[in-house]
């Protein structure tokens, strides 16, 4: 077991977040996130009506999430083709942000929302799950509650908040994506790869909990800081 993180960081200390909101004028709704090396856009376009019309649900609107990373967001150039892991990762974010938006009130519509990535150092999925729920509050879209996510783990034998790349390549790593509506603490992702006892496995849940309520406070204060701005 080692005592220090790579980066200084304590055992459930997070990376450093910053959230902008508004960021793009075309879109209805958008945010820049940073955290730690991660950059990242979010745009929300919507509702509007599904197209090709077979593809509406009649009865309830639909969230297309589209993930992608940009060629330079990687060490060596990624393909901008989108991969298995774009397409993985657009579904299981896209389906986590629909257990918050109200789609109900929109039947056979679609919110479009594309998450762009500048850079990366692992927990892109929940970082991107995070900044698309204030993009889509900045769109002013229907939620029943924000959703907030956080990476928890293991590496080098500690349970750990945000794990960084070097961290998730570590002999004995275990990364697991979490989201949540902090509101309730309903789960709405939890995805993970590795090893974990029943004891760390409830460990790392309860720090991600509470990791989530102060990735929530960040959210709120960053729609806050858009209504300030306009009042101004
Ligand atoms: P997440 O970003 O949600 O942690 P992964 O665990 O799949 O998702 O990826 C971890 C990290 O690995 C990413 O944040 C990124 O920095 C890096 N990565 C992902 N895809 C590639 C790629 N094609 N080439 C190089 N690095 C990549």
């Amino acid at each position: 077991m080692v005592k220090k993180r790579v980066d200084g960081r304590e055992m459930n200390e997070l990376r450093p977040i910053k959230i902008v909101p508004s960021v793009i004028e075309r879109a209805d709704g958008s945010a820049y996130l940073e955290w730690g090396q991660n950059k990242m856009i979010v745009a929300v376009y919507g509702p509007k009506e599904m197209l090709p019309k077979h593809l509406a649900d009649s009865q309830r609107g639909k969230i297309n999430f589209i993930y992608r990373m940009a060629p330079f967001s990687v060490p060596e150039r990624k393909n901008p083709k989108p991969g298995r892991r774009d397409i993985e990762i657009s579904k299981v974010v896209g389906e986590a942000l629909s257990h918050a938006v109200l789609l109900e009130e929109f039947p056979g519509m679609v919110i479009d929302v594309y998450v762009q990535i500048l850079d990366s150092n692992a927990g892109t999925r929940v970082a991107a799950l995070t900044a698309s729920s204030v993009a889509l509050a900045d769109a002013g879209i229907p939620m029943k509650d924000l959703v907030t996510a956080v990476a928890v783990g293991k590496a080098n034998g500690n349970i750990i908040a945000d794990l960084n790349k070097y961290e998730e390549d570590a002999e004995d790593a275990v990364d697991m994506a979490f989201a949540m509506l902090p509101g309730s603490e309903e789960i709405v992702l939890l995805q993970a790869d590795g090893i974990l006892s029943e004891d760390e496995f409830d460990k790392a849940i309860k720090i991600a909990k509470e990791k989530c309520q102060e990735v929530k406070k960040l959210q709120i204060e960053a729609l806050k800081s858009k209504f300030k701005a306009l009042k101004e």
